[in-house]
């Protein structure tokens, strides 16, 4: 741009010049070097605009190109001048310009509006047509008599950024589905806006549906849910975890083939920019197997394999359960210890197997004379016990009747009648689990004592019988302590 070229007088230029420098002077940030330099002033900002660090352009209301420095020229494919061969120099006449993008074109209605514009992105297609995403600042210069509104347009090339985290998504996004693959997850989402579903093909797989038979609502999914969990997952749609709160629950499923899984269901709910809870993400894990190995081993750590009955440990612990609620609200409980009679001659003449199957049928049968709050066990070899739970020692002697009859009225498979006897002993204040225990073994033994099939009292015992203190349990003489 020359002074010649300028439609004004040349002092009116130089006025307009002045002013200009004026404005360069009163915004720029200046070293003191260069405060009172004119021509470092204007050289500066030129020499930065000569390069293609900076991309910047002026564009008219009309879309008419009046500057672009070499960054702008590059960023946009814009070529000056009639020379194709002539690389840009510093700010051109634009003149003969190549349009810029249609895109950039857009925001010509910045000078018209005045309204600025800040890190718009904008996606352009350069000559070689690749897609270039700009981060585009628009502000408007205002007009005068002259000269028509214009917009200073301030590009930055985000297109390299935009694929570096696009790439990184996607490693992100791959490595999540790796991760969730080995792990056997399925990915849910719930829009709680829309109120829909959305599921991974490994929830469908856990579910045993096909892809139509999705869930697309809360209540399609709960259909799926075995009703006794009902209560459990209840609060999922609307009860929604603080942003970073992790919430998991356990429950069962029904596939369609009627098979029954256990699903563990991990999620936490996403928000968005202000705060609003949007969608919750999660997963569902099939842990059937691992419920299934877990209730097994629970329950072998309380049962004992040959009866299925609670083992020792199981009825000792339940022992300390009912001493306690004595001990707290006197709530009674007795003990009845029986054993069978002549149980060697069993195995001796029928072999150890036959002995088993007696022992297991045994159980059954005593099981079937007991109520739900009495609780019997294996208290070792041939001999049981039953924890009788608000009962008193007349009550358990009426129940070891019941229990004795029970057991003789009928003949076992292939080996006949067999009976058993019965000590049975109730908890008073002040005695130990111990203490009681002995009592009733004390009693059996006196059972054993006076002939076997009966059931004693530890208060009927005569202590002259006994031999010992009935709370040590040791006797000396008899036909011996049975085992
Ligand atoms: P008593 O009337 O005095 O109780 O006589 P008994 O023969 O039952 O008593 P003893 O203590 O002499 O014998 C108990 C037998 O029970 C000995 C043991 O081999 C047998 N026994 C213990 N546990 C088992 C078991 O798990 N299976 C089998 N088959 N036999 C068992
Ligand atoms: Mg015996
Ligand atoms: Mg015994």
């Amino acid at each position: 741009m020359s002074a010649e070229n300028h439609r004004g007088d040349g002092d009116e230029w130089q006025d307009a010049a002045y002013r200009a420098l004026e404005t360069l002077r009163a915004t720029l940030a200046l070293a003191p070097e260069v405060r009172d330099d004119a021509y470092a002033q204007l050289l500066l900002p030129a020499e930065v605009l000569a390069t293609n660090a900076v991309s910047v352009a002026v564009i008219q209301a009309d879309g008419r190109v009046l500057f672009a420095n070499p960054g702008a020229c590059q960023l946009l494919g814009l070529r000056f001048g009639t020379d194709p061969a002539r690389p840009p120099s510093g700010s051109q006449e634009p003149a003969d310009a190549e349009p810029p993008p249609a895109e950039i074109l857009a925001f010509r209605w910045v000078a018209t509006t005045g309204v600025p514009l800040f890190e718009v992105r904008s996606e352009i297609l350069c000559a070689e047509g690749r897609r270039r995403i700009l981060s585009v600042n628009a502000v408007p210069v205002a007009g005068d008599d002259q000269r028509p509104p214009r917009v200073a347009l301030a590009m930055t090339d985000l297109t390299d950024q935009y694929a570096y985290y696009e790439q990184a998504l996607r490693d992100s996004q791959e490595r999540l589905k790796l991760a969730t693959e080995a792990a056997g997850l399925g990915v849910w989402e719930y829009d709680l806006v829309a109120g829909r579903y959305h599921w991974d093909e490994r929830m469908l797989e856990i579910y045993g549906l096909t892809e139509d038979q999705a869930p697309v609502t809360y209540e399609d999914w709960l259909e799926r849910v075995l009703p006794e969990y009902y209560t459990r997952v209840s609060h999922i749609d609307s009860d929604q975890p603080q942003l970073g709160e992790r919430r998991e629950v356990e429950f069962r499923i029904r596939r369609p083939d009627g098979t029954v899984r256990h699903i563990r269901a991990v999620w936490q709910c996403i928000e968005d920019q202000e705060g609003r809870p949007t969608r919750l993400v999660g997963t569902n894990e099939d842990v059937t197997e691992q419920r299934e190995l877990q209730h097994e081993l629970e329950y072998r750590a309380a049962h004992d394999p040959l009866t299925d009955l609670f083992n020792r440990a199981k009825i000792q612990q339940l022992l300390r359960t009912a001493q306690a609620s004595f001990q707290r609200h006197g709530t009674p409980f007795a003990l009845l210890l029986f054993d069978v009679d002549h149980f060697k001659r069993v195995n001796d003449r029928y072999g150890h197997g036959a002995g088993d199957a007696v022992l297991w049928q045994m159980a059954r049968r005593v099981e079937s004379v007991l109520r739900d709050t009495d609780h019997l066990g294996r208290w070792g070899g041939e001999e049981f016990l039953i924890l009788a739970s608000h009962t008193d020692e007349a009550g358990a002697h009426a129940l070891a009747e019941r229990i004795r009859n029970r057991v003789k009225q009928e003949a076992f498979e292939g080996i006949g009648t067999i009976t058993v006897s019965f000590g049975v002993a109730a908890i008073e204040p002040g005695l130990t689990l111990e203490q009681l225990e002995q009592r009733a073994d004390l009693a059996m033994y006196a059972a054993k004592h006076a002939g076997r099939d009966q059931s004693m009292r530890f208060s009927e015992v005569d202590p002259a019988n006994a031999d010992s203190d009935p709370a040590s349990g040791i006797h000396s003489s008899g036909p011996g302590r049975p085992t």
